[in-house]
């Protein structure tokens, strides 16, 4: 049997329940954002790893050593945020090709420093190796929570709304203009940094996790058909979500009438957007949504509803049922599929 016949999360399943029996009580294994390990009676700890290969997730020539520094960071902030937590550092291993020039290696240290600065996580340490052909970077990241209080997958109950904390598709969209070479307009070069510059919702992460109405949460890094999936398959319920709810930028919006887009395969299954998707209390949404505004300046965005039900989610348009035929990215079953092999660079 092939890999892509059972995909990037068949794997993880035939992996996962091996190594069960092994977990000591309170620890959390394979399956959501980070693992967590409990460190004392007031705090746990939880850890996320995630790698970065040159021609999969990036190409070398279009995204600047900078920006995959920091992005390499940002995206494994990014898990640490979905479980509501606060990095405390970070181990960054790296494969490198020896003809490598070392102010690239400035340049990408000076991407990941930043934003290791921002948000006060040290570089605890790692692994330097030799790469022959392709520059591979693994990050592993290290986070702190009150007891019990991380924000799992699994958390997800009946009635509970479905919200985002930022707009959908502009890194997908960022990820097109590559692929198309499209002209540097003010737009297209926003679009392109969304999607090389990703900006981890740390800080919400935080706050969404203080409050008790805010139940599962995750972040969305393979677009919401198949983020809110995994909560959806975690927590046993099915979801509503209504497609003209899905915030999208202007910008996003110019450029997709433009260029003649399918707006909601970009929204949907785009993903590198690195929001949060979090479900809150049904009835909760006006003061959730009042203290969010008061501290970020901006409204947390309603897009759905958890139901009773198999793991679906229910697009609705204009109030009716809508079919929409597609998921979030799988890297073994879509990249024979995409019309790039490329994630995204
Ligand atoms: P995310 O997109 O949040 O980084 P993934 O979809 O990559 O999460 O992974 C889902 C879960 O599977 C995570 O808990 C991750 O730690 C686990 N996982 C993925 N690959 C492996 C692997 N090779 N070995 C062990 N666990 C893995
Ligand atoms: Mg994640």
């Amino acid at each position: 049997m092939k890999l892509s016949e059972i995909g990037e999360f068949g794997f993880i399943d035939r992996l996962s329940g091996k190594f069960k029996h092994l977990l000591l009580p309170e620890y959390l294994g394979i399956g959501d954002d980070c693992a967590i390990m409990p460190f004392n009676d007031e705090e746990d700890y939880v850890v996320t790893t995630d790698l970065l290969i040159e021609d999969i997730h990036f190409l070398k020539d279009r995204i600047t050593p900078f920006q995959l520094g920091h992005k390499s960071l940002a995206v494994n902030l990014s898990d640490i945020a979905a479980m509501g937590a606060k990095p405390v550092g970070s181990f960054l291993s790296i494969g490198i090709p020896s003809e490598t020039e070392v102010e690239y290696l400035d340049s990408f240290m000076k991407g990941y420093h930043e934003l290791s600065q921002k948000y006060q996580v040290p570089l605890l340490g790692g692994d330097t190796t030799k790469s022959k052909k392709y520059l591979t970077i693994n990050v592993g990241i290290v986070g702190k929570c009150r007891r019990g209080k991380a924000r799992l997958r699994s958390m997800a109950q009946n009635d509970d709304i479905v919200c985002v904390t930022g707009f959908l598709g502009d890194s997908a969209g960022g990820l097109e203009v590559l692929l198309h070479n499209l002209p540097e307009t003010k737009d297209n070069l926003k679009l392109i940094q969304s999607h090389h510059l990703p900006e981890p919702h740390i800080n919400e992460g935080l706050w969404l996790a203080k409050q008790s109405e805010i139940h599962a949460m995750i972040d969305v890094s393979d677009g919401i058909s198949s983020d809110l999936l995994h909560i959806l398959k975690a927590s046993g319920k099915s979801a509503v979500v209504d497609l003209d709810k899905i915030p999208v930028s202007d910008k996003l919006k110019r450029v997709t009438l433009a260029e003649g887009w399918d707006l909601y395969k970009l929204v949907t299954s785009g993903g590198e957007d690195y929001v949060l998707l979090c479900t809150l209390k049904a009835g909760s949404f006006e003061p959730i949504n009042t203290g969010f505004k008061a501290t970020f300046d901006r409204d947390l965005i309603q897009i759905g509803k958890i139901i009773e039900g198999e793991p679906r989610i229910n697009w609705t348009k204009n109030g009716e049922p809508h079919i929409l035929n597609q998921h979030g990215f799988d890297h073994f079953n879509d990249l024979a599929t995409w019309k790039s092999s490329i994630k995204g660079f």
